[in-house]
């Protein structure tokens, strides 16, 4: 886990509670301050967050200067934002280094479920993603894929997420150093304290990866992106496909031992006939999974059209005749640029400039 990172000599806001109290413990002593500061210090990172040490007013100046020194807090910049008339908002991050990711706010009654991103782009290619048709740039920081939730919860607006997934832009499994720790600092009760079965991981199945993620005690959920249930269908819409095919993915997912949900997105003519729905119904039935069924964002993919509405229909009463409970979801957002990685894109081709030097913001 890296506790300084891209930016800093030290980034608190990159690591773990146990790491930063340790930290913050030797640096206040250093200091010759009392050791009660480390107290008012430490929640400050993400229980009771500040944009900056100097809104920390219940400690010394001398202190606040030392601390903008040693290790100043970083923020993610809000460059730009729509707000769906549904409710959902697209928030488009400014990282210091000038790239930017995704975050999506999704308020349904008292849920309010932050979608983040784990990376740079992706690396994966899945033909029906935004995202994958950027390709690779970089990793997130841990503070970066936390401190989406972080900049939320320092604005009244909006306040701390009641859940977290990780669906925005990448592959969180690919990063697994940095999701590691994201997912100790989301869920620990001295950072920011959002109960592990309230944050689900969605990966593609990095099979390594994926027995890390079972191997950590809390009970994170698990969402497969599996949008095909055979070999043949699923290598034309995903490359992943090659390296982890299904049936060793099955394998694992039989030794996760927790309940997991599939996402299947319903792509006209590519995976969304009766049979289609049939091996899907073979994988999910035995594992007692949950299917998701979601309509292809429009514009998300050129080239590809959204299952009919009849047809989806008709594809989710064939997985319950086969005994698989399936949800059929809305697509939020819609007069917004809510398909993973529109926002970005769209920023991007609407400005002149260099990526560094959009300001497309509407906040
Ligand atoms: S769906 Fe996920 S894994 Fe596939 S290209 Fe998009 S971000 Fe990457």
């Amino acid at each position: 886990m890296a506790a300084s990172g891209y930016y800093l000599d030290v980034n608190l806001l990159n690591m773990t509670p146990d790491d930063a109290e340790h930290r913050v413990a030797a640096w206040v002593a250093e200091q010759g301050a009392p050791p009660y500061r480390v107290d008012q210090i430490v929640p400050r990172l993400w229980a009771r967050p500040i944009g900056a040490w100097d809104d920390a007013t219940d400690l010394p100046r001398a202190l606040i200067a030392g601390l903008e020194q040693w290790s100043p807090i970083l923020r993610l910049e809000r460059q730009a934002h729509q707000t769906s008339a549904d409710g959902t908002v697209k928030f488009l991050w400014r990282l210091p280094d000038g790239l930017s990711v995704e975050s999506v706010w999704i308020p349904e009654g008292k849920r309010r479920t932050l979608c983040i991103s784990s990376q740079v782009g992706c690396a994966f290619g899945c033909v029906f993603c935004a995202t994958g048709r950027m390709g690779f740039e970089r990793h997130l920081e841990p503070w970066e894929i936390a401190g989406q939730v972080r900049e939320l919860a320092l604005d009244p607006a909006f306040g701390k997420p009641t859940n977290v997934v990780f669906m925005g832009m990448g592959e969180p499994l690919h990063n697994w150093d940095g999701v590691d720790a994201a997912l100790t600092i989301l869920n620990d009760a001295r950072c920011l304290g959002i109960g592990a079965r309230h944050i689900t991981v969605s990966t593609v199945g990095i099979l390594p990866r994926l027995a890390q993620l079972a191997a950590r005690r809390e009970q994170f959920r698990l969402a497969i992106s599996l949008h095909a249930a055979t070999t043949e269908r699923r290598m034309a819409i995903m490359p992943i496909e090659k390296k982890y095919p299904i049936d060793r993915l099955v394998r694992s997912l039989e030794a996760f031992a927790r309940r997991v949900t599939f996402e299947y997105v319903l792509i006209r003519g590519a995976n969304d006939s009766l049979a289609d729905a049939e091996a899907l119904a073979r994988i999910a039935a035995p594992l007692g999974a949950l299917v998701n069924l979601l309509p292809l964002h429009p514009g998300g993919a050129p080239g590809l059209e959204p299952t009919s509405g009849a047809q989806t229909r008709r594809f989710a009463r064939r997985l319950r005749e086969l005994g698989v409970k399936a949800t059929l979801r809305r697509s939020r957002g819609l007069d917004i640029s809510a398909a993973c990685g529109q926002l970005r894109v769209e920023t991007e081709a609407s400005a002149s400039r260099p990526r560094m030097t959009v300001t497309s913001s509407s906040s």
